[in-house]
């Protein structure tokens, strides 16, 4: 991370999901670096990504929170209150367990969809009445180029992130009169704390997915992060309801 001389989201606070580690953290740091104060989400114990972003002269909170919780995500949503308001949400957190659809229960399906889409009704709801009352708001969520590629072995997963590009194109279009983006943006596999300690590694998945991307390379955090700032800032003042897919030119439609 870069010490905090940029100044783009300077004044406004910045509410990241699932920033203790993975690809969340680079997010997390990524604003921080360019002014923003964070409050960091997770289930985990973000204080190491906390204490990157404070050691290098930024601010940031670390607030422990189930985002497919209710209870949780109102407990959060007054710690932010209390700070003066959410001006950015990144919805990160996310969890993508594989396998075929005959081994997916119910349960699993539900744990998915609750974790990677309620989570983003429910941060959202939470959040936008404040930027609604200044008239200025990002929301950028996570979906997946796996939607794209309507890709097997993880349906609920799929399912999750294409409900995630429906609701931020529905959100945006409510939105956008009152000065409040939505977007989304679709990460190709990339390399994070996840898919280093599942079974990508174990399925030679990286091997396989590199080679039909455009760019053959392994696909990092530091990827995703630049496009994030950049859809909170004010110079993506009329873009939204749009996912930007950043996946190497693995789907090129
Ligand atoms: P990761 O597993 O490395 O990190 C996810 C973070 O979310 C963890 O810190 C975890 O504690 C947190 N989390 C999980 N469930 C939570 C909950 N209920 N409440 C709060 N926090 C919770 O994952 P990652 O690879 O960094 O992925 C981050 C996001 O990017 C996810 O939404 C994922 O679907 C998406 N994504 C990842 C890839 C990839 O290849 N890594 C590709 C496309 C999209």
């Amino acid at each position: 991370m870069r010490d905090i001389i940029a100044t783009r989201h300077k004044g406004r606070r910045a509410v990241v999901t699932g920033a203790a580690t993975g690809i969340g953290r680079a997010y997390a740091l990524e604003l921080a670096a360019e002014g923003a104060e964070l409050v960091l989400a997770d289930l985990a114990d973000s204080e190491e990504t906390a204490q990157l972003i404070r050691a290098r002269g930024g601010a940031a909170l670390a607030v422990r929170c189930d985002v497919s919780a209710p209870a949780d995500v109102d407990a959060l949503a007054e710690a932010v209150q209390r700070l003066g308001g959410a001006d950015i949400l990144v919805n990160n957190a996310g969890i993508y367990p594989m396998g075929p659809f005959d081994t997916i229960t119910y349960e699993d399906w539900r744990r998915v969809l609750s974790v990677n889409l309620d989570s983003v009704f429910l941060l959202s709801k939470a959040l936008v009445p404040h930027m609604r009352r200044q008239r200025w708001g990002r929301i950028v969520c996570i979906s997946s180029a796996m939607f794209h590629a309507g890709a097997p072995g993880s349906l609920h997963y799929v399912a999750s992130k294409g409900g995630i590009i429906g609701f931020v194109r529905s959100l945006a279009a409510e939105l956008g009169g009152e000065g409040i983006t939505v977007n989304a943006i679709a990460p190709g596999l990339t390399r994070s704390t996840g898919t280093s300690t599942g079974v990508h590694d174990e399925l030679g998945l990286f091997e396989a997915v590199t080679a039909q991307q455009a760019i053959k390379r392994v696909g990092v955090p530091e990827d995703l992060a630049p496009a994030v700032s950049f859809l909170v800032s004010d110079d993506a003042s009329f873009i939204t309801g749009q996912t930007l897919v950043i996946d190497g030119g693995l789907t090129r439609a």
